[in-house]
């Protein structure tokens, strides 16, 4: 190959030259990337050497020096975040940029102002709050005190579930205030539904696109990526090794090998016990995982959708590159049990209805229309003559459904438990039903498979030493991870102790797992067992109210290092059950609510309060 240069300009060093060229050509790139450093910083130290910022490593063939630094922040709620943290970084350093990563539960905010780039990595949880390790930095980040940020650099990938109205408005909300703060947006926000990759892979490109300097080739992208709190953790490049046969993309079919219904005769509740087979896939879990399934949508429910629509479900149609008959595309491929904002916003303007219109632009109004409401109703109240294409041109791909595990691998090898409770209600005097649950519970039967994958928590989970002392909260379905964390502690021989508060209507049909219950309160593997039967009296008993009678010896768990952990219903029972230990830490501490605030914030921050709410 021949290259040919320009001559050089007047007054270079011919040795310099000569040096140069004796260089291998990954000391010239090197060297091509530190030059450009200087020239366009116009500046070197005494010495002639650029000094690396002392916050983190750059690899040893990387012009680092010259680079500004890329902090790339992650705000995870279960670690989806920091996995595209992780793989951003990564690719950011192989363009030769030294890059800082940080979790927003541990970045220094105050530090905002001198950063130069800043990508950000954001989830939001619930009706569209941040995740609970960015909770401070966004209140800082849109409150008063927060900077000028003229500098600075930015762009945002916002995770979410479009299933929930306020979707991905933490990452909406960081992204515009960074620009309201002066910041200049290097690349448009992205915002990610749960199946995210395709979107951060396309937001990827393109913040490496608009990154202000040329690229330079990094010498080792296996390089480790140097964290904010001083922890190491290597790019994903080198986990490659390690990747697991069957993910999202491609499910693994999970035969089922056993499903009891827990509850008794008699009862309100429907909750099924789940027992998976896992063998040949080489999937492995942690207690606090979850598992994901695909599931289909009834057959009642499509009849409905195409009555409605007055649509052929015999006809051929192409969705997704698939070719199949309608019936089979709703049935397998598309969301019919749950509306989303998208959804009805897309046929209100297709059918141009005002007031459906009307109902999208008001949030309270679409809230409220949201409510209960599936496709079938949404065709019924505003009926429009369209074609099988334009309606699979609506709906939203159907999105898996996760449920956190309720087993250790250590007590069940190559096994998966779920504890799923059927969701079935009336809505408009017509029955509905939840997609996943009663897919679990109707549909599938034992022997046949269901596609999965796992999903990790990587926030709720035991803590490292053995020796921590327990404290789990988990009312109703909300039990499962406690049955796989009880586990996994009991095969472990954790000394700790473990602290269990179970609640559900009724102790004769409701008490979910009593007889593992007793046999390790027995064996003493469960230290403590306190449950709440709410409608076994006159007044409702929640949990909430078994921790308010054992508030001494809560208060002295925790300030013993025991961890807190919740899970269940978000939108009454966690709220209730974080203001019932605020109280405690009130009154036992005897230093009032300003105080437990503050030590309830720590708890959070040092991941020692963990949820796992919906
Ligand atoms: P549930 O509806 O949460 O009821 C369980 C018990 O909690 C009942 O005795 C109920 O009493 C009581 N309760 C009601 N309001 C409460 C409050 N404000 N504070 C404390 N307790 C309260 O049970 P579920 O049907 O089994 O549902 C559990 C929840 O956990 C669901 O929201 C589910 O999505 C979620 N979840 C499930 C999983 C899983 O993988 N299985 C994981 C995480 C979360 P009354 O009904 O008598 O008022």
């Amino acid at each position: 190959m021949t290259t040919t240069f320009s001559p050089p300009p007047a007054g270079l060093d011919e040795k310099l030259l000569q040096q140069l060229a004796q260089q291998s050509t990954l000391q010239q790139m090197w060297l091509s990337g530190f030059l450009y450093g200087i020239a366009s910083n116009g500046q070197a130290a005494p010495n002639g050497v650029l000094e690396a910022p002392s916050v983190a490593v750059a690899p040893q063939a990387t012009p680092a020096a010259t680079l500004p630094q890329v902090t790339v922040l992650y705000g995870s709620q279960t670690g989806n975040s920091k996995k595209v943290a992780q793989q951003l970084s990564a690719k950011v350093k192989e363009r030769g940029f030294q890059v800082v990563v940080a979790d927003l539960n541990d970045y220094q905010a105050k530090n905002l102002k001198s950063e130069k780039i800043v990508l950000l990595v954001i989830s939001t949880q619930g009706e569209g709050e941040p995740p609970v390790a960015a909770e401070e930095f966004h209140k800082w980040l849109l409150g008063t005190r927060a900077p000028q940020l003229d500098g600075v650099q930015f762009a945002v990938c916002a995770l979410g579930d479009r299933s929930y109205l306020q979707f991905c408005q933490t990452g909406k909300e960081i992204d515009a205030r960074f620009e309201v703060l002066g910041a200049k947006r290097l690349a448009d926000r992205v915002d990610c539904d749960v199946d995210y990759e395709e979107a951060v892979e396309g937001w990827m490109v393109n913040v490496l696109e608009k990154l202000p300097v040329p690229a330079v080739l990094a010498a080792d992208t296996r390089s480790a990526i140097v964290h904010s709190n001083g922890q190491s953790s290597v790019a994903p490049a080198a986990k490659a090794a390690g990747t697991p046969l069957y993910d999202r993309k491609k499910p693994f079919a999970s035969p089922i090998l056993e499903k009891i219904q827990l509850n008794g005769r008699g009862s309100q509740k429907e909750t099924w016990h789940l027992e998976l087979s896992l063998e040949g896939s080489g999937l492995v879990y942690e207690p606090g995982d979850s598992l994901a399934i695909y599931a289909t949508n009834p057959e009642s429910l499509v009849k409905e959708v195409l009555y409605t629509a007055m649509l052929n479900g015999n006809k051929t149609v192409t969705y997704n590159g698939k070719e199949a008959e309608f019936r089979h595309i709703l049935q397998q491929d598309v969301e019919l049990s749950v509306l989303t904002r998208e959804v009805v916003d897309q046929y209100a303007n297709w059918t141009n209805n005002a007031k459906l219109k009307a109902i999208v632009q008001d949030n309270a109004a679409l809230k409220n229309f949201l409510w209960g409401r599936n496709v079938a109703d949404l065709l019924r109240e505003f009926p429009a003559a369209l074609s099988e294409a334009t309606l699979l041109g609506f709906l939203r791909k159907m999105p898996p459904r996760s449920y956190s595990i309720a087993s250790s691998l250590l007590a069940h090898p190559d096994e998966v438990h779920l504890t799923v409770a059927a969701v079935r209600y009336d809505f408009n005097g017509r029955p509905h039903q939840g997609v996943a649950s009663t897919f679990l519970a109707d549909r599938i039967k034992t022997g046949e498979s269901v596609p999965v994958f796992l999903e990790h928590n990587e926030y709720f989970n035991l803590p490292a030493d053995d020796a921590t002392d327990i404290i789990m909260v988990g009312p109703g379905t909300g039990v499962a991870p406690f049955r796989a964390f009880v586990e996994e502690r009991s095969e472990r021989g954790a000394s700790g102790k473990n602290w269990l508060f179970f609640g559900n209507p009724h102790f004769e049909t409701d008490f979910l797992y009593q007889i593992e219950w007793l046999n390790y309160l027995k064996r003493g593997t469960l230290d403590r067992l306190d449950v709440a039967f709410s409608r076994d009296q006159k007044d409702k008993i929640y949990v909430q109210n078994r921790l308010a009678e054992r508030s001494r010896l809560i208060y002295e768990r925790l300030e013993n290092g025991a961890h807190f952990y919740v899970c269940g219903d978000k939108t009454r029972m966690a709220s209730d059950v974080q203001y019932a230990v605020s109280q405690i830490v009130a009154k036992e501490s005897g230093k009032g609510e300003e105080y437990a605030a503050e030590y309830l914030k720590n708890l959070k921050k040092q991941r020692r309060y963990l949820e796992d709410v919906y």
